[in-house]
């Protein structure tokens, strides 16, 4: 497909079809069926760079949409090395053993660099990948932030169609992908490792506060200990916090994705959060919130992508940036103009 690098395939379920064309009706009756093949291939059309293609999964996502919405949506950050991937392994095959069909997905804005390096690696979540319960899809790679989001939160879309009632989307633990994931979830999981005795200082606050609950991962072998004394630590930093929205006081967890201690738990502790904010009426308030949210970003990029794609503006801007450092005309009277001349022409 032109305007897109093909993804890798990971489940063995999934096998490429010769490539056809296929109209919208018959993506949305595929994606309604459950197929993988056309979701995955519904999911590159997100994906695409090609303006046709885009057009093209706008309408399947559109038809989609009656059929979205019946699931669960987690989000997983933590820095790189913390272990999302092993602990998505082995929450993702309990949650598949318990009957449930998972969607794994990613935001890394950064993948372009490192060619889709999260959830691309095949060796990752080797066992889940093998699931025919489970699907799982790398980072889109092109883009800004703003724009791997809406095609990671459109891909949610068509993935609930098929009947995937569990979501993860995983993100790396920096910049402002854990800001885009958090929007877009209903558990946000922070996976933090112990033992370098500074965790709090080097935690960025912002993502505690994101948090719905904590998992020290490796909490194994010598690190068990530490792992313990750091559950605590987190558990005594979080009182400390203001009263989370959702009612929900976060529990900090320990678990070890290799040893597959701790994982029960950690879904346990999800389903009691989305029982609680299903009961006090913050699950759907907040599922709301991020529609609105999204139709906000959505328009924000639209207009700052179309302001800087506009020839005209990008000429105006180059003369007053000659303007500026001249010291002709002022920042701000520059700014004003441009806006007034893109608004007006
Ligand atoms: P990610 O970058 O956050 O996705 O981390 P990975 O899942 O790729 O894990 C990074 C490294 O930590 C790998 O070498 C894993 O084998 C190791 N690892 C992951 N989970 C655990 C754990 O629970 N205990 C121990 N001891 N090692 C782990």
């Amino acid at each position: 497909m032109k305007g897109v690098a093909q993804p890798p395939i990971l489940n063995p379920y999934i096998t490429r079809k010769k490539r056809r064309a296929y109209s919208v009706a018959e993506y949305v009756e595929g994606i309604l069926r459950g197929d993988m093949v056309l979701l995955s291939r519904a999911v590159t059309l997100i994906e695409s760079t090609n303006p046709d293609h885009y057009a093209q999964a706008q309408q399947v996502i559109e038809k989609c949409l009656p059929y979205a919405s019946k699931s669960i949506r987690l989000g997983i950050t933590g820095v790189p090395g913390a272990g999302k991937s092993s602990l998505i392994e082995k929450i993702g095959l309990h949650i598949t053993g318990q009957n449930r069909k998972l969607a794994v997905l990613a935001i890394d804005p950064s993948s372009e660099r490192t060619k889709g390096s999260i959830l691309g690696d095949k060796t990752r979540m080797e066992m889940l990948s093998r699931s025919e319960n489970a699907f799982i899809r790398p980072s889109p790679s092109a883009g800004s932030l703003g724009g791997v989001a809406r095609k990671t939160r459109e891909t949610i879309v068509l993935c609930e169609a098929a009947g995937f009632d569990t979501i993860i989307v995983e993100t790396v633990g920096v910049g402002q992908s854990e800001t885009a994931v958090h929007s877009m979830v209903d558990f946000f999981l922070l996976l933090q490792l112990a033992g370098t005795g500074d965790e709090l200082q080097g935690m960025k606050r912002g993502i505690m506060e994101m948090a719905d609950g904590i998992a020290i991962n490796k909490s194994d072998g010598e690190n068990m200990n530490r792992a313990q004394a750091a559950r605590v630590m987190f558990q005594n930093a979080l009182r400390l916090f203001p009263a989370p929205e959702s009612g929900f006081l976060p529990e900090v967890l320990n678990c070890s994705a290799t040893e597959n201690t701790g994982i029960a738990e950690i879904w346990e502790m999800i389903m009691r959060y989305t029982e609680f904010t299903r009961q006090n009426g913050f699950f759907e308030k907040n599922r709301s919130a991020q529609a609105n949210y999204l139709m906000y970003s959505t328009i924000d990029e639209k207009l700052y992508n179309q302001f800087y794609q506009n020839e005209q503006v990008q000429i105006l801007l180059k003369q007053y940036e000659e303007r500026i450092k001249n010291h002709q005309i002022s920042s701000f009277v520059a700014a004003q103009e441009v806006l007034q001349f893109y608004f007006k022409g």
